[in-house]
């Protein structure tokens, strides 16, 4: 199949650094490792995951494991070695899926002492916490805080001359178009807003979602984390640890009275912040909030696999290869089918992993490094299993010097280009 011949050569190109400079044909003996990719494999290996009886590889479900099976029978007939848990196939990796108890309760009290119950579902929501069971802050003074920025080497602090301890902070989700990016996405996404607003003492974050249009995220299905052996959250997208007593998401309108009396308003405000500049201030209303999580854990897995490098030294050292294993499971209907295969998101990434790790198995020369396989879980779950395998890997942190990802990649089309998110250590490493 000519994707994963194009693919693999990308891989490849890393050996021949002369190859790689001049775009010529590639040399003999990455012609002869590309010739080891069996295009009926690959169809094999999509059509067997993308199965109706594998109900969309949910993680926790019969058929994510029937998929984890898969793959491990799969990386046993290549001959890849087992480098996950305690000399198996496989890392576990804990999920937990929390839900907002229907009780959240969200109240505004102003400088008078009245207060006002916000609706629910409507007006605010509350994240669960994957943590601590039941939570709560009590009249808390609130603080706008811009987009919750605090990145002074950008020459940017949404909190420079901002007192947040104890306080809780309202963040906008309008994005700060003046930052590049790959910048502004690291530094509004949720994690790094809820890390910023704790490391500044606050206790509360609420998102405020400015477009009267926008609707407030949904949790319906929960929101899944992962526990480490200690039982503590190890990955969240939506949690910080124990200080950030509260995470919500509020309305336009509700934005609007929060503003009600303070020394500016969200036009004012929000006109400052499309200019570049900080718009923090303090605002009249003090919050109270309580809220209650139930959890549901489920017990997941990533699969790793390895091949032994060929140089006595640099074996050490591990290139990585991952590709997603889960999908989405069985949710909401499109043409009456409710029954998401992910054939091409990601049965074609684990496929393509698949043949990479059956054709480097087949070379006579391996690379010089030692080569990881690992397919995750939880990656529609916001990255789950990659992030927990980053953290506590199954060989020696130190010597992971690269990851090679693919996730859908389109096999109709040939490969032309390829894109490097980050290095460890220049210069590039050399399999
Ligand atoms: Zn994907």
């Amino acid at each position: 199949m000519k994707y994963c011949v194009s693919l693999l050569s990308a891989f490849l190109l890393f050996s021949e650094s002369s190859w790689a400079q001049s775009a010529t044909a590639p040399p003999k003996s990455v012609q002869k490792a590309l010739s080891k990719v069996s295009a009926d494999n690959y169809k094999a290996h999509v059509q067997y995951l993308a199965d109706d009886k594998l109900q969309g590889r949910l993680p926790g479900t019969p058929g994510y494991q029937m998929a984890v099976e898969y793959v491990v029978d799969q990386l046993k007939k290549a001959g890849v070695e087992p480098a996950g848990d305690n000399g198996s196939f496989t890392q576990q990796v804990q999920l937990r899926r929390a839900f907002t108890e229907p009780d959240a309760a969200l109240q505004l009290q102003n400088t008078a002492g009245q207060a006002t119950a916000l609706k629910a579902g409507e007006e605010f929501i509350l994240y669960p916490n994957p943590e601590v069971p039941r939570t709560s802050v009590t009249a808390a003074p609130l603080v706008f805080a811009g987009y919750g920025i605090s990145a002074p080497g950008l020459g940017y602090d949404d909190y420079a001359g901002l007192d947040v301890k104890g306080k809780v902070v309202v963040v906008t989700r309008e994005e700060p178009k003046q930052f590049p990016a790959a910048v502004r996405l690291y530094n509004i996404d949720v994690l790094t807003i809820l890390q910023t607003a704790a490391r500044h003492g606050a206790v509360g974050v609420l998102l405020a979602f400015p477009k009267p249009s926008s609707k407030l995220p949904n949790f319906s299905r929960g929101v899944v984390s992962v526990l480490g052996p200690d039982g503590k959250v190890s990955v969240s997208r939506s949690y910080a640890g124990g200080q950030i007593q509260v995470l919500g998401a509020v309305n336009a309108a509700t934005l609007n009275q929060l503003f009600a009396g303070a020394a500016t308003d969200t036009a004012t405000a929000f006109a400052t912040l499309r200019a570049g500049r900080a718009a923090s201030a303090p605002l009249l209303p003090r919050v109270s909030a309580t809220q209650s999580s139930r959890y549901q854990d489920i017990a997941s897995f990533n699969v790793v696999g390895k091949i032994l490098g060929s140089d006595p030294q640099l074996r050490a050292e591990y290139v990585v290869h991952s590709a997603h294993l889960d999908h989405m499971g069985i949710a909401a209907p499109v043409l009456g089918d409710s029954l998401y295969n992910g054939a091409h998101d990601n049965a074609t990434g684990v496929a393509s992993l698949l043949e990479i790790a059956s054709a480097y198995k087949k070379l006579k020369q391996k690379p010089r490094r030692s080569i990881l396989i690992v397919a995750v879980t939880g990656e529609e779950m916001g990255l789950l299993g990659s992030a927990y395998f980053a953290q506590n890997p199954t060989v020696p942190k130190a010597q992971l010097v690269a990851n090679i990802n693919t996730d859908m990649p389109t096999i109709i089309a040939p490969l032309l280009s390829v894109v490097a998110l980050g290095r460890r250590i220049p210069p590039w490493p050399c399999l």
